[in-house]
């Protein structure tokens, strides 16, 4: 069937995670290229309004199971129904967000079909294949975009012969936009009963333990990003400075992080959050592909590092050729003069 199909998933709060709206955005595009249906997939225990959530992003057709055994997420009862669905409809591509949810879904549905996964894509395009050896031509396949080779090189990974074509995608990495018009989706209901098996259950669910996020990267519009050239711990504090004038939040590189200057949850690029802001301003941060994979969609760009020809340089909107040690104070006594 000429159907795209996203896993939406469902948070502790009973939303639709991020990630899957992003999905659902990215999918519907794809599904237009391609004159094909955006199909979601939903497995929880109430619906409510999780439904009208996922209608906002022009979606065709829901497939809905509500059943408490499916909140919250547990491998198997999903995994079960998951492959049932993609067997009966044969999806041409089936996307999952690259979160601990579907970075254990997918590779065993996709193992189940015999059907290959690519994971973590940083972009996602439709295209066409000659095989270099039998001349063969393919169309329209889903070229699974992501650095490999730890970021050297983009790798464009297809798979021709066997369906779906699976991928999952970070959080972050694709943009979420709601459809412009509006429709009603068809539900289609499955009986989670008809399809789980005792087996289904052999894990069970005691008691649960939930840390709740401490930071938001995402949703922060600035971002005050510090590298390995703050120099130490003690030296961030300059940047939570600067971010709490601003009202942004303070993000690191990685050799920050296994520096020990700051959290890895604070850590952004290709193995740490993905972010948008309105404004990115990078102190003493060189600027590798895979520091740059999680913030060059940033709407504005300012770098501040004492190597001129430091690559972060090369995608700033302004690059400030100096000490941050020096930069920094001078922006923050700037910031409190001038604002109330
Ligand atoms: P450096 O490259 O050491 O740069 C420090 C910069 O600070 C230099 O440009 C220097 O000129 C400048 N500087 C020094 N002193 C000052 C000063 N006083 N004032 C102003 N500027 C100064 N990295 C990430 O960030 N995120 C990831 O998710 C990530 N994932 C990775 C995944 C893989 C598989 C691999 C192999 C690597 C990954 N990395 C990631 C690491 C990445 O390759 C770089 O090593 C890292 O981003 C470099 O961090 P940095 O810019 O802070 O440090």
């Amino acid at each position: 069937m000429n159907s795209i199909f996203v896993y939406c998933e469902v948070t502790e709060e009973k939303n639709i995670a991020d990630v899957s709206l992003e999905l659902l955005s990215k999918g519907g595009k794809l599904a237009n290229q391609l004159n094909a249906k955006l199909e979601a997939v939903l497995l929880t225990d109430h619906a409510g309004q999780a439904i009208n959530r996922i209608e906002q992003f022009g979606v065709d057709v829901i497939h809905l199971a509500e059943s408490e055994e499916l909140f919250p997420y547990r491998t198997l009862p999903h995994f079960r129904l998951v492959q049932t669905i993609f067997e009966r409809e044969k999806p041409e591509i089936a996307l999952f967000g690259a979160t601990s949810v579907g970075r254990d879904l997918a590779p065993r549905v996709a193992s189940a079909l015999r059907s290959g996964l690519t994971a973590d894509c940083t972009s996602l395009e439709i295209g066409d294949h000659v095989e270099a050896k039998t001349g063969k031509e393919y169309k329209n396949l889903l070229y699974q975009i992501r650095p490999a080779f730890g970021g050297n090189i983009i790798a464009t990974i297809i798979n021709p012969e066997t369906r779906p074509q699976m991928a999952t995608v970070r959080e972050g990495v694709m943009k979420m936009e709601e459809a412009t018009t509006k429709k009603k989706a068809e539900i289609k209901r499955i009986d989670a009963a008809n399809y789980l098996q005792p087996e289904d259950f052999v894990v069970e669910i005691i008691d649960r333990h939930i840390e709740a996020q401490k930071v938001n990267l995402k949703a922060a519009g600035i971002i005050v990003a510090g590298g390995y050239g703050v120099g130490s711990k003690e030296n961030f504090k300059l940047l939570y400075d600067l971010a709490a004038l601003l009202g942004g939040e303070v993000a690191a590189t990685r050799a920050a992080v296994d520096a020990g200057y700051s959290e890895h949850e604070r850590q952004v690029g290709q193995t740490g959050v993905t972010v948008r802001p309105k404004l990115y301003i990078a102190c003493g941060i060189s600027g590798a592909v895979q520091h740059r994979a999680g913030m060059d969609q940033s709407a504005k760009i300012i770098s501040i590092n004492t190597d001129p020809d430091a690559p972060l340089n090369a995608i700033a909107d302004y690059a400030v050729v100096g000490d941050l040690n020096e930069i920094l104070p001078k922006m923050i006594t700037y910031y409190k003069k001038h604002s109330k």
